[in-house]
């Protein structure tokens, strides 16, 4: 079994629609192992987006995961990486992400994505001990 962090990102928030991201993590059938609402500063925005620093995008991303509250979770299950990116869809969520995906369902520009889930176990590793430290993963 594996973990991930998962973002609500403030569109998500803002929008409602963090009962909709939390049935389809459940019915996917992961667990939440930590659930938490979030107002995220400057100090962790530039660490969790620590590889964006330096491209044309990285202040608006900044000041956009600042705006207001996000909610973080850690979400536990066999492949939860990987079985999360499938829930989110594509990065952009009109050219990549396919319908029937969170970005796909819910989505219009790349910015505003609603969700993000780790990578890679080394990205869900440090970004886990960045958001959820008492977890001692
Ligand atoms: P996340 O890391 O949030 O799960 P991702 O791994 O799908 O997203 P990355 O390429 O790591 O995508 O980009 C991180 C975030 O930066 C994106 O989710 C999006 O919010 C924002 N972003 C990426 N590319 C752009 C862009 N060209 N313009 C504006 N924002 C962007």
């Amino acid at each position: 079994s594996e973990r991930t962090l998962v973002l609500v990102k403030p569109d998500g928030v803002e929008r409602g629609l963090v009962g909709e991201v939390i049935s389809r993590i459940e019915r996917k059938g992961l667990k939440l192992v930590a659930l938490e609402l979030k107002n995220v500063d400057r100090q962790l925005a530039e660490q969790h987006y620590a590889e964006h620093d330096g491209k044309p995008f990285f202040e608006s991303l900044i000041e956009f995961i600042t705006g207001g509250p996000v909610v973080a979770a850690c979400v536990e299950g066999p492949k939860a990486i990987a079985a999360f990116r499938q829930l989110a869809g594509g990065t952009d969520p009109v050219e990549k992400a396919a319908p029937g995906s969170i970005r796909g369902d819910f989505g219009l520009e790349v910015q505003y994505n609603l969700v993000h889930g780790s990578d890679s176990p080394e990205s869900a590793a440090r970004e886990l001990k960045l958001w959820f430290p008492e977890l001692g993963a």
